[in-house]
């Protein structure tokens, strides 16, 4: 049999990183992440999941129908991601397992990389444990794939051990940390009533809430001649686009924002005298607030305007996505089985955090997939001191084996549904 640990390390090693500026017009954004599909449904078929298979987009896609007596529970899916973030490299990783004693963790002693307890207080939670890190140079890429190992030694326990369970249908995706994980996703031959990603942090933490999300391109039309002679007829772009994000509350940004508040993000701007342009990327967690940011933006807008004639700013919004939890909410029992099952693997008090961001999940919710975050067990994503808790993984296998449990299905979720 294999373990949660083997796979975390195995799959760590296989290099599946993303790429944001690949420009080729197809998924996946890298042919690497074939790599990564490729090994799960060898595995997958290795555990006599015979129907596992990849797709042209590289998505990997495999279903295990109910045992005898379980065809009524709902069919669950476990989706998660198989690439790694451009924004560290993914290359070469080589995993290992450290004892963690309290203070600094050195990862790289010939490199002298260390992963500072003061820089890093959650460390404190794990005195006394293991943990799977990388050497330093890379990234772990436990976003995913411990999400990944979590979800495939569970499937493989409950099939060794014949346990009674519902249909599961299980979904690795590529291309996910450049924004695309879900836009090629087959929900409909995906065949999941409702599902979870397993792509959160600590293994203790669960989470429903997502942001609603806007982009504004405002343009601001100025009237460029020259310096000497432009006394009360230049428009200064430049200087219109300064007053237009002087309007937006000073404080509402990402820098001075955590938890629920949303915030205005001035995430690009350029331009000379003649235009100029900015790009704000729009946060709420809240539908009624994010709809008033919007309207600030044209707000803003009109009030430029009225100083400078019609037309001198334009703002073309977009919105991007919404909140999982205004459809979530009528469906609140999917969480509470998530949150059941965690008790159930042994967390005491399991807590949820709204995330400041999107999820595949949030995309496929709105997609008619309604599926929540687990988390997979993985801190510090994204950076050379990406680590995952032996413990943690382990507590992930038991949580997804519960969620998958007959007898705690019919009590969370089939009892509400009559
Ligand atoms: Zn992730």
């Amino acid at each position: 049999m294999d373990n949660v640990v083997a796979r975390l390390m195995r799959y760590a090693k296989v290099w599946s990183e993303s790429d944001y500026h690949a420009n080729r017009g197809t998924t996946p954004s890298t042919d690497r992440q074939f790599d990564m599909a490729r090994l799960l449904v060898e595995e997958l078929h290795g555990m006599g999941v015979d129907n596992a298979f990849m797709d042209d987009t590289c998505y990997v896609y495999a279903s295990v129908p109910a045992t005898p007596g379980c065809e009524h529970l709902p069919a669950i899916g476990l989706i998660a991601h198989m690439d790694t973030t451009p924004d560290m490299t993914g290359k070469d990783v080589k995993p290992q397992i450290l004892h963690y004693e309290g203070g600094d963790l050195v990862l790289n002693p010939e490199q002298n990389i260390v992963m500072k307890g003061s820089d890093f207080p959650e460390l404190q939670k794990f005195v006394g444990q293991d943990l799977v890190c990388s050497d330093g140079t890379t990234l772990l890429g436990a976003d995913d794939k411990a999400g990944i190992a979590i979800i495939l030694q569970a499937v493989e326990e409950l099939l060794a051990e014949n346990a009674p369970h519902g249909a599961i249908k299980l979904g690795f995706t590529p291309d996910e940390e450049i924004g695309l994980g879900a836009s090629h996703f087959d929900v409909k031959g995906f065949g999941a009533d409702f599902a979870y990603t397993l792509d959160g942090g600590d293994i203790t933490d669960y989470e429903y809430e997502t942001f609603n999300a806007a982009k504004s391109v405002v343009t601001v039309h100025g009237f460029s001649i020259h310096p000497g002679t432009s006394k009360d007829r230049m428009k200064n772009a430049l200087l219109i686009a300064m007053e237009y994000n002087a309007l937006l509350p000073a404080l509402e940004t990402p820098a001075h924002t955590e938890g629920y508040e949303g915030f205005f993000h001035l995430q690009e701007m350029h331009g000379k005298v003649e235009e100029a342009a900015m790009e704000y990327i729009i946060r709420d967690h809240s539908m009624e607030r994010f709809r008033q940011r919007t309207a600030a933006m044209d707000a803003a807008a009109e009030q430029i305007n009225r100083r400078y004639g019609p037309g001198t700013v334009t703002v073309d919004t977009q919105d991007q996505y919404y909140n999982m939890y205004e459809v979530l909410k009528d469906h609140m029992e999917i969480v509470e089985l998530a949150e059941a099952a965690m008790k159930g693997a042994g967390i005491a008090e399991p807590t949820h955090s709204p995330i400041r961001g999107g999820t595949d999940g949030c995309m496929l919710t709105y997609q008619g997939l309604l599926c929540p975050n687990l988390p997979s067990a993985g801190h510090n994503a994204h950076g050379r001191f990406e680590f995952a808790p032996v413990e943690s993984l382990k507590t992930g296998v038991r949580t997804v084996k519960q969620l998958l449990s007959p007898a705690l299905i019919e009590a969370v979720i089939l009892k509400k549904e009559k």
